[in-house]
């Protein structure tokens, strides 16, 4: 679970993404973080993989998904 909710001043929700591997947060730069299908937009555009986009992730920085596909080649399947 690395989306969080939080409330503003007046109770809006805004998002954040955490990174379930190295806890980075995405940087969010406009109203983006008040819009979870926009706050996922701007991550898939910065790279991050967000394994279809569920809000209880797993959530993955660039750096992370790309750590993560060097140490995971995709495995041969053997029916
Ligand atoms: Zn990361």
């Amino acid at each position: 679970m690395s989306r969080r909710v939080y409330h503003d001043e007046d109770g809006q929700p805004y998002y954040e993404l955490i990174c379930d591997g190295c806890r980075c947060r995405l940087a969010c730069t406009d109203d983006s973080c008040y819009d979870w299908d926009l706050l996922r937009a701007v991550a898939e555009s910065d790279g991050w993989d967000l394994a279809a986009a569920r809000p209880t992730g797993p959530h993955r920085c660039r750096a992370c998904a790309l750590a993560r596909s060097d140490a995971e080649p995709p495995q041969p399947a053997y029916a």
